[in-house]
C-alpha cells in the first residue's frame, strides 16, 4: 500500500494505472475510520482493479461554530486499517495542497441542497461537491463509493455527477451499525456514556415507523410525529431534534401526506454536543 500526499504524485499515479488498462474505485473520507468505511473500501475491492483512499478533513465544508477543530483524527489507525482491507493507495493531501493560494472555484447542486441538513448547514454540501470534485479530478476513478449514511449527500453527489456529466459510476453502500443499532460515525467519539447508552433510541424510532408504515399508517406527518414522541420520551439526556422527515428516496423531494412513493424517513438530532444523523427506507 502506498501513500500519497501531492496532488500531482495522485494524479499522475492515476494515469499511469489507467494506461495500464486498470479500473479505479475512490473512497473518499475524513478519516478516524471505522466498520462503515470499511465495507465502502471492500466493496471498492470487489469492483475495481485499484483502489483510492482519500483521507482529507475537508475544511470548506464545516460551518463556523462546526467541529472542523476538535474533528477526530488517527492517521496510523486509519493506515493500518486501510491495509487490512487490501486499500493500494491512501491518499492524504494537505489543506494547501487541496485549496492552494488564490483558489476561487466551487461547485453547488442548487435545490436538493436547501433542505435537510442544507438548512443549517449552509455551505456544507457546497463544500462536499467541491472536494469530491476535485478528488474526482486527481484520482480519476471509474467508481467512486459512498455511505447511504449520507442520504443527501449520496444524492447530491449522484445529481452533480449527472449534471456535470462526469464519467464516473456512483455507487451507493447500506448503512453499517454497531450491533445496538446506532448507525457507525467517526463523531460517535465524542459521546460520553449516558449518551452513547441513549443513541441506539434514534435508530429503534425510525425502525417503529418503518413497522408501523408496513402496518397501514402511510401519512408522513403522522409518521414523524411518532418518532419525535418516542426519541424524546425515551433520551433523557439533552437531545435536541433537528428535523424528521420523509422524503421520495428517488428525488428527494418531501413527503407531507400520504406516502405512494419509495420514501425514506431521515433524522438529526443533537444529542448533547454531538450531532447525530441517520435514515431508514420505508
Ligand atoms: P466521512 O468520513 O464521515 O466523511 O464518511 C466517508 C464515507 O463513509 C461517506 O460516504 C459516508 O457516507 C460513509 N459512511 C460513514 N459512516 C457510514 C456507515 N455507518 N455506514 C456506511 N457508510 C458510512
Amino acid at each position: 500500500m502506498q501513500q500519497i500526499s501531492s496532488n500531482l504524485k495522485m494524479q499522475d499515479s492515476a494515469r499511469e494505472s489507467r494506461r495500464r488498462g486498470q479500473s479505479i474505485a475512490l473512497v473518499p473520507t475524513m478519516g478516524f475510520l471505522h466498520e462503515g468505511h470499511l465495507e465502502l473500501m471492500r466493496k471498492a475491492r470487489e469492483k475495481a482493479d485499484l483502489v483510492v483512499v482519500s483521507i482529507f478533513v475537508n475544511p470548506i465544508q464545516f460551518g463556523p461554530n462546526e467541529d472542523l477543530d476538535r474533528y477526530p483524527r488517527d492517521l496510523e489507525g486509519d493506515l493500518a486499517k486501510c491495509r487490512s482491507v487490501g486499500v493500494d493507495i491512501v491518499f492524504t493531501p494537505t489543506p494547501e495542497e487541496v485549496y492552494p493560494e488564490g483558489f476561487q472555484t466551487v461547485v453547488t447542486v442548487t435545490e436538493i441542497t436547501k433542505f435537510l441538513c442544507g438548512a443549517s448547514r449552509p455551505n456544507h454540501f457546497q463544500g462536499v461537491t467541491t472536494v469530491v470534485s476535485k478528488l474526482f479530478n486527481l484520482t480519476l476513478p471509474d467508481y467512486a463509493l459512498f455511505g447511504e449514511k449520507d442520504f443527501q449527500q449520496l444524492a447530491v453527489i449522484r445529481r452533480m455527477v449527472a449534471d456535470l456529466h462526469f464519467p464516473i459510476e456512483i455507487i451507493g453502500v447500506p448503512i453499517v451499525r454497531e450491533t445496538d443499532g446506532l448507525a457507525m460515525s467517526s463523531r460517535n467519539a465524542y459521546l460520553p456514556p449516558k449518551e452513547r447508552a441513549e443513541a441506539p433510541e434514534i435508530y429503534k424510532a425510525l425502525k417503529n415507523a418503518g413497522t408501523l408504515f408496513r402496518k397501514g399508517l402511510d401519512d408522513a406527518t403522522e409518521l414523524c410525529r411518532t418518532v419525535s414522541e418516542q426519541i424524546n420520551n425515551s433520551i433523557e439526556s439533552d437531545c435536541e431534534i433537528e428535523y424528521i422527515e420523509i422524503h421520495d428516496t428517488n428525488n428527494l423531494t418531501q413527503i407531507k401526506n400520504k406516502i405512494s412513493t419509495p420514501a425514506t424517513i431521515l433524522i438529526a438530532v443533537h444529542l448533547g454536543k454531538t450531532r447525530l444523523i441517520d435514515n431508514l427506507q420505508l
